[in-house]
């Protein structure tokens, strides 16, 4: 079965219930949420009775919860150490608010070490992530999404994710997947099957539990990180088809993050149709416009 969506919204008065509705508008049968604005700090309280009215949503329109994924707010950052305690106690926080809205998986950006190296960059991810494991007792799993090495970016190939994961040992802890991020990194997407060979070899295949499903507006190995509608960038359409279709990955719920058209208009509708039908559709980007 194919689990596909988009990011969508989390707002103050409809919080869960909002997010399934635009979910549902898309045509999605699984989305991805923050908890609140991603650069800020601010969260409403968890609204147990909207929470419940959402899940009996998902039921009866077959959209699994447990394929639902949270992402955490880029603020946090377990690598700097100004920051470090404030990061910890935040992600405890918002693992804590997951759990309270009944969702399995919270995807974070591992960090940038900005400037302090990468091995230690990557010994204070760890010991955050085993500072939020002792300190929250639930069955959320973190899952560190692979980055596109801008900047001082950790996370930008396996190697790092996986000494990260090794180094902090803990069952409830993933792998999130972000194609644009992969081929930015420097991924030849192309040949997907030795790609996941190779993640198979260096981490465990079992460890993805959600891949983000984006083009790049640039060229591979780039490390820009400028996600682009899909079939229109430098990954394409059917090399993300193929992504999208393999059958080792067919239960992993597939997110798109692809840029709002003139910063205005959903793309996501459009896309999952195009997706579903796996044929190109040239002229998506004006039909959006004109719709
Ligand atoms: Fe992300
Ligand atoms: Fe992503
Ligand atoms: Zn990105």
């Amino acid at each position: 079965m194919l689990y596909i969506g988009s990011h969508v919204g989390f707002t103050k008065n409809e919080q869960l219930l909002g997010s399934v509705k635009e979910a549902l508008s898309y045509g999605s049968n699984t989305f991805m949420f923050y908890t609140g604005a991603p650069q800020n700090t601010a969260r409403s309280v968890i609204d147990d009775d909207l929470t419940k009215k959402a899940f009996e949503l998902m039921k009866d329109n077959n959209i699994d919860s447990s394929k639902v994924i949270v992402h955490a707010p880029y603020i946090i950052n377990l690598c700097n150490e100004e920051k470090f305690d404030f990061s910890c106690s935040f992600l405890i926080e918002e693992v804590k608010r997951v759990e309270k809205l009944g969702i399995k998986y919270l995807v974070l950006h591992p960090g940038s070490h900005v400037g302090l190296g990468i091995d230690k960059g990557i010994s204070n991810i760890i010991l955050g992530l085993k500072k939020v494991f002792e300190s929250t007792d639930s069955d959320v799993t973190i899952l560190l999404e692979t980055m596109a090495g801008k900047g001082t970016e950790i996370g930008r190939n396996l190697e790092e994710i996986n000494t990260i994961i090794t180094g902090v040992n803990n069952k409830k802890l993933g792998v999130c997947l972000d194609t644009c991020h992969l081929h930015d990194s420097g991924y030849d997407l192309k040949d997907f099957d030795s790609f996941l060979d190779e993640f198979n070899h260096v981490i465990g295949i079992n460890k993805i539990k959600c891949i983000h499903i984006n083009d790049s507006k640039n060229i591979i190995g780039s490390h820009k990180d400028r996600h682009e509608n899909i079939g229109f960038g430098n990954i394409g359409f059917d090399t993300l088809i193929n992504i999208i279709y393999n059958e080792r990955l067919k239960e992993i719920p597939k997110i798109l993050e692809t840029p709002y058209v003139d910063r205005e208009y959903p793309p996501y509708k459009y896309e999952i149709e195009m997706i579903k039908k796996k044929e190109f559709n040239k002229n998506l980007i004006n039909e959006i416009k004109n719709q």
